[in-house]
């Protein structure tokens, strides 16, 4: 008989919480349902870890559960277990982990069912209809045909809209009489879609794979068990082909594949070229979703019914009912690390998840992280090499462009100009990068030399031309732009530096006749604008596409043939120590954009440093070189992948606390033994102030990982009870992905 429930709340206490069982509730009790129970002064969702005959604390002082809220656990013994690493690992409360992982609707206590009430299905003149009407309605076409092998019971719509554009075409059919909307009766549960023996069929079209890539499916095909896999490939050499036949054979033995992209890369025309491949569902989880599509996606997933799953960082967590096979897509790409909260890393927990399931991961990237090629080199993983382009495509061609002493025009140099002349004579479009939205990073007054600084950061404004003001980028704060300078009265305020926002204004005056786009976080703020912008994009229709990183990933544009890195030298003299890492992958990321079809690619650097010698490597001798230069410097400085790290953060709004936090910190950390670990600081953070909060860090270093997370373990469940911790906010941060 069960007589405690030890149950996991969303709290920041490193510990589980004893509970009777609710009141006349018999069970069964198991790990991995949920329970609704007191907790402070009103009443949580907690997840039952375990249960246990007795509790350490004295029976009459437990609290009874209030319900039980599942006949079935909704997270397997896997997850869970997942979860008790991640929280071991990362020093993060085990309730707040178990948390994260739940979707939001689980969460807050929402029956574990398939809420989707719309469902579509085929027509009798759907059926009969000629597929040939329907040739310049491609998406139509495809849902129709879906619907027309689904027959009667037809489809719930989140099963027909992963990439959330499915509405308008099933309308557009609707409006034809070839298909309809049914309403499914609330409470009943949605017929899901039975998992059968048979393979599914999957139209791939057969391109023939060449040598590299067949030898890549087949290495993972032969893995029998866990195994680590590195398809280190340039940009347009097939790898998203690889995953695809890899991925092709799991589902066609009856399991699933997690595929895992970064935030940027999940777009329609990734989720399009999954949905032409393979006719079975997909699960895709998106930040685009709400609750109930999250849910429905999250359980068609756990139970088996969506072969495929494809999600970013956070789908980690998303249960499969019979894993094959885990796809890290751009390995490198730094949005995989959680940057609050729990700070995880998706890609090291895939890996840890693969490992688990004893299934095959595949890290795939043109720039791989450090770590990762540390981990071929050590022999934990296998690198499977793609280096040539697939198909037609050429490589680019690489060269930096010196703008010392010349004169620029709002940033873009005479000779890039006569280029992008050149190209667009030529048919061809054009990419200006600049990873810096806005229109000038700063505003200045040429008199008194007034900066328009944020009163809550140790940072500048931005000014945003378009709607005349200035925002701050760390901490969202607003003004309107000053005509005159608010110290002097002058009225020569002017604009320093250079935005998207910039580059667009110039090109609109110098190529007027070309139609451009501009893709960054304020041209696609609207829902739906991303696609659309980037549909104009790839479509040709815009000649000049102008943008930061959220058009350096992924995508697809055949038609680009000049590639121009407007501004490198920002990235060159940051102070944290992965800045010129991520860097390099940028830069290749963008000139990845450069020639992916038949005609050949250009790509320039414009840059004040020429000699840099990290510019010099990456252009002259590609990334390997460059990593090779800065993995042997990580080695002497002895920093991640040779070193391990972990930060901890504290800030207050008063400038002494977060000092005084750390260095109470720092006894505890003395009396716990700091044998093997380097205790670096209290120091300021290197943004010491932001969203008017005062900021200071300590890094832990340590050449092995174990005396790190052994201090750590200690040190960590007691600071909560420090007396100086009343005042600040504070953070561990394991692996951080930058210092900052
Ligand atoms: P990556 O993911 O490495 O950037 P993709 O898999 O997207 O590369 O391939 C780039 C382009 O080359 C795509 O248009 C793809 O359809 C095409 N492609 C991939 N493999 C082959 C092949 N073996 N033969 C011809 N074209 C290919
Ligand atoms: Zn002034
Ligand atoms: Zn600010």
């Amino acid at each position: 008989m069960t007589g405690v429930l030890r149950v996991a709340v969303p709290s920041p206490l490193y510990q589980l919480f004893d509970y009777l069982p609710p009141t006349g509730d018999d069970g069964p009790f198991r790990a991995g349902m949920r329970v609704r129970v007191p907790f402070g002064r009103g009443r949580v969702v907690g997840v039952i870890v375990a249960t246990a005959v007795k509790s350490e604390y004295p029976a009459e002082k437990l609290k009874r559960a209030a319900a039980r809220l599942d006949d079935t656990p909704v997270l397997p013994a896997d997850m869970l277990k997942l979860a008790a690493w991640a929280a071991d690992y990362y020093h993060h409360p085990i309730g707040e982990v178990l948390a994260t992982m739940l979707p939001s609707a689980l969460r807050a206590g929402a029956e574990a069912k398939v809420q989707t009430r719309e469902y579509w299905r085929i027509t009798t003149a759907g059926m009969a209809v000629d597929l040939n009407e329907l040739k310049r309605a491609r998406r139509q076409a495809a849902l129709l045909t879906r619907l027309r092998t689904a027959g009667e019971d037809g489809l719930a719509r989140t099963a027909l809209d992963d990439e959330g554009s499915a509405l308008a075409a099933l309308r557009g059919l609707a409006e034809k009489g070839l298909v309809a909307r049914i309403e499914k009766n609330r409470g009943a549960e949605a017929p899901l879609p039975p998992v059968s023996g048979e393979p599914p069929r999957s139209a791939t079209q057969h391109l023939q794979l060449n040598d590299d890539q067949a030898a890549a499916v087949d290495a993972i095909a032969d893995a029998d068990g866990y195994r680590a896999f590195l398809l280190d490939g340039i940009t347009g050499s097939g790898k998203t082909e690889v995953y695809l036949r890899a991925i092709d054979r799991v589902v066609a033995a009856g399991r699933q594949a997690l595929v895992l992209v970064p935030e940027i890369a999940l777009t329609p025309q990734l989720v399009g070229r999954f949905r032409e491949r393979f006719d079975v569902p997909l699960a895709v989880l998106h930040s685009a979703l709400n609750d109930t599509e999250r849910l429905d996606a999250w359980l068609r997933a756990a139970r088996g019914v969506a072969p495929i799953v494809i999600g970013t960082r956070s789908a980690v967590f998303t249960p499969l009912a019979r894993p094959g096979l885990v796809v890290v897509d751009e390995e490198h790409d730094p949005s995989f690390k959680q940057h609050e909260g729990f700070r995880y890393s998706a890609r090291d927990l895939a890996v840890w998840r693969a490992h688990e399931a004893a299934v095959p991961v595949v890290l795939g990237s043109a720039t791989p992280s450090l770590e990762s090629l540390h981990n071929v080199r050590s022999g934990r993983y296998t690198a499977l090499h793609l280096p040539e382009r697939a198909g037609a495509a050429t490589h680019p061609s690489m060269r930096l462009l010196d703008v010392r002493g010349g004169v620029l025009r709002e940033g873009l140099s005479d000779a890039l100009l006569r280029l992008m002349e050149k190209h667009l004579a030529a048919g061809s479009q054009v990419l200006l990068f600049l990873n810096r939205r806005g229109y000038a990073p700063v505003l200045q007054c040429h008199d008194c030399g007034w900066l328009s600084e944020c009163s809550r950061c140790d940072a500048r404004m931005t000014l945003h031309r378009r709607d005349a003001r200035l925002r701050c980028h760390h901490c969202g704060h607003e003004a309107p732009a000053p005509r005159r300078c608010p110290a002097c009265g002058s009225e020569g305020v002017m604009p320093i530096g250079l935005g998207t926002e910039r580059i667009e204004r110039v090109i609109g005056e110098d190529f007027a006749d070309c139609s451009m786009v501009r893709i960054d976080r304020d041209a696609t703020r609207r829902k739906g604008e991303l696609d659309r912008l980037l549909a104009r994009a790839e479509g040709g229709d815009a000649r000049i596409l102008v943008g930061t990183q959220m058009l350096a990933k992924g995508h697809h544009f055949p038609l680009v043939t000049l590639v121009a890195v407007v501004d490198a030298d920002g990235g060159l003299f940051s102070a944290d120590f992965r800045a010129s890492e991520r860097m390099a992958q940028l830069i290749l990321q963008v000139a990845g954009r450069a020639g992916r079809a038949d005609r050949p690619g250009e790509v320039v650097i414009q840059t004040h440093c020429p000699d840099h010698p990290l510019l010099q490597s990456l252009v002259a001798r590609g990334y390997p070189a460059f990593a090779d230069a800065a993995l042997k410097e990580r080695e002497v400085t002895g920093l991640p992948p040779y070193g391990h790290l972990a930060l901890l953060r504290a800030e207050a709004t008063d400038e002494a606390s977060p000092d005084s936090f750390l260095e109470a910190a720092g006894e505890l950390a003395r009396e716990a033994g700091l044998d093997g670990v380097d205790w670096l600081g209290p120091v300021p953070a290197p943004m010491a102030r932001r969203a008017g909060r005062y900021r200071a860090q300590v890094l832990l270093r340590a050449d092995a990982r174990t005396p790190l997370q052994r201090l750590l373990a200690t040190l960590v469940p007691q600071l909560g009870s420090l007396r100086e911790a009343r005042r600040v906010r504070w953070s561990v941060d394991v692996d951080p992905s930058d210092t900052f």
